[in-house]
């Protein structure tokens, strides 16, 4: 049977987040707009006579999207119309760029499979606009042109993806890497951010590039995966039984997870792209570009690097500590204000702390870094054990308390007296012969249970470790 070997390039449309839209002074905040079609004038509604002027904040952004992407900066680029009928394109048209777009010639390491690192290349960034939103109702559809107009960016890779695996891990670093540069929010549910998947399948070994789908408008992570690994089996099935796949644009359909079939695929000459006569070429100048870079913050995979090599964290650590730059950033706060080890610190952060985020739906930075820092030194200088220490925080995301102020107010406080901790032994001893007399005959695993013991008659507040040290050695003077 023949083995085959999917092979991916993804397509990733991303808002640019700037106040007013791509081609005129209308604002770009759709989102928070009271009513439709208020932010709107006859450049962004398509009026004969209006003319466009290229958004300059856009354009920034768009450049630095490029570099963070290791692309080269076409210092000449140029917009282009790109030509078709749809109710949600006023114009007629779509302005966007074609032969010359502003950044091409990029890469990006992804993981391929869980071991490998592969360098998938961006083929281009281009800038173009979006459309209007329509609200489909039973029988006709409302048009709403407050979106029309708002700046995106188009990310276009090569077919470089060989997984599922890859793609996303691809798609998840854009979108992280867009956050970082704060040029899109990445609020998937928003349809801010928009995913579509080439597909095409090939037996292994070959290079040749077959028939592709292309699945539009992918809204999740989830649904870019389900979609993916969907088409690949539906076209492997194709040519196992000897058919063949058709070019075509796919929708997905997520409730069913089925994709479907909704044009054939257009050709780029079916768009009659041509050069926009009503803008200028973009000239961008060295010292443009230069300044541009400088703005460049450490983006997720350098901050990883770091985190893994400063701070001994394992790649996984340092992978979830940065995956947010809010969070990336808390770490690095709590670490300064510490005594703890930053090791000690991303262990909590990942685990106790990640956990009530999630639960709460909060943010990192509803507990200052101050407070968090102090509560893991608490638990470090065994002030307070590692139970008492979450219960801390779980009262800190509640009522946002100090956390010496809880561990004095539920008395949580660790006790490493040694005639404290050696009272309760004797009377846990003293209570329990049956089981000292199995713990003698062999059953050793009663030990944790004798520890435990303590740490119950003395609400966790016994050092765990000295208890555990003093527990066996009085169970080693009551062997006769
Ligand atoms: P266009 O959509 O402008 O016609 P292309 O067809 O060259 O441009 O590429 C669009 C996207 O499809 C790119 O992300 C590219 O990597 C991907 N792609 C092109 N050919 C294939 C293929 N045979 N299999 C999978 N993806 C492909
Ligand atoms: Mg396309
Ligand atoms: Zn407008």
């Amino acid at each position: 049977m023949t083995q085959y070997e999917p092979v991916i390039g993804l397509e990733i449309h991303g808002e640019l987040l700037t106040n007013s839209k791509m081609f005129c002074s209308c604002s770009a905040d759709y989102g928070s707009a009271p009513e439709p079609n208020i932010n709107i004038c006859p450049t962004c509604t398509g009026l004969p006579g209006a003319m466009p002027t290229a958004n300059k904040k856009a354009i920034e952004l768009s450049a630095l999207v490029g570099l963070a992407l290791n692309c080269s900066i076409n210092k000449h680029n140029t917009f282009a119309r790109k030509n078709y009928y749809y109710p949600d394109l006023p114009k007629g048209y779509q302005i966007s760029q074609y032969e010359l777009p502003i950044a091409e010639k990029g890469w990006m390491d992804v993981n391929a499979d869980g071991e490998n690192q592969l360098r998938v290349r961006v083929r281009r960034v281009h800038i173009e606009e979006d459309t209007a939103k329509l609200n489909h109702e039973k029988n006709y559809a409302l048009v709403d042109f407050n979106r029309a107009g708002v700046p995106l960016l188009e990310i276009v890779s090569e077919p470089d993806m060989r997984t599922v695996e890859a793609a996303l891990d691809y798609a998840t670093k854009i979108r992280a890497i867009l956050r970082y540069l704060g040029v899109n929010s990445g609020d998937m549910e928003k349809g801010v951010l928009r995913f579509e998947a080439n597909i095409s399948v090939r037996p292994v070994g070959s290079s040749e590039l077959r028939k592709r789908t292309e699945i539009k408008n992918l809204n999740s992570f989830r649904a870019l995966a389900r979609a993916s690994q969907y088409e690949i089996e539906r076209q492997i099935k194709i040519y196992e039984s000897g058919g063949e796949v058709l070019q075509e644009t796919l929708g997905w359909d997520d409730a069913r997870g089925v994709t479907t079939s909704q044009r054939s695929k257009e050709d780029a000459h079916d768009y009659r792209y041509f050069p926009e006569p009503d803008l200028p070429p973009l000239k961008l100048s060295d010292a443009w570009i230069d300044a541009i870079k400088i703005q460049l913050p450490e983006l997720p995979e350098a901050k990883t690097s770091r985190f893994i090599s400063d701070f001994e964290l394992t790649p996984s650590e340092a992978r979830l500590l940065t995956s947010e730059l809010s969070l990336a950033n808390y770490f690095e706060e709590v670490i300064s204000h510490a005594k703890s080890s930053p090791k000690i610190i991303s262990t909590w952060i990942a685990g106790e702390f990640m956990r009530n985020l999630n639960e709460l739906n909060v943010e990192a930075d509803s507990i200052p870094a101050k407070s968090l820092a102090q509560l893991i030194d608490m638990v470090t200088d065994k002030t307070i054990s590692g139970n008492a220490g979450k219960t801390v925080l779980t009262e800190m995301f509640k009522s946002g308390g100090d956390p010496a102020e809880i561990v004095k107010q539920k008395n949580l406080a660790q006790v490493s007296d040694e005639s404290f901790i050696q009272e309760a032994i004797a009377k846990i001893l003293d209570d329990n012969p049956s089981e000292i007399e199995k713990y003698h005959a062999g059953k050793e695993t009663l030990l944790q249970w004798f520890v435990g013991q303590v740490a119950r008659a003395t609400k966790g507040k016994a050092d765990p470790v000295l208890t555990k040290e003093l527990m066996l050695k009085g169970l080693e003077e009551r062997r006769k």
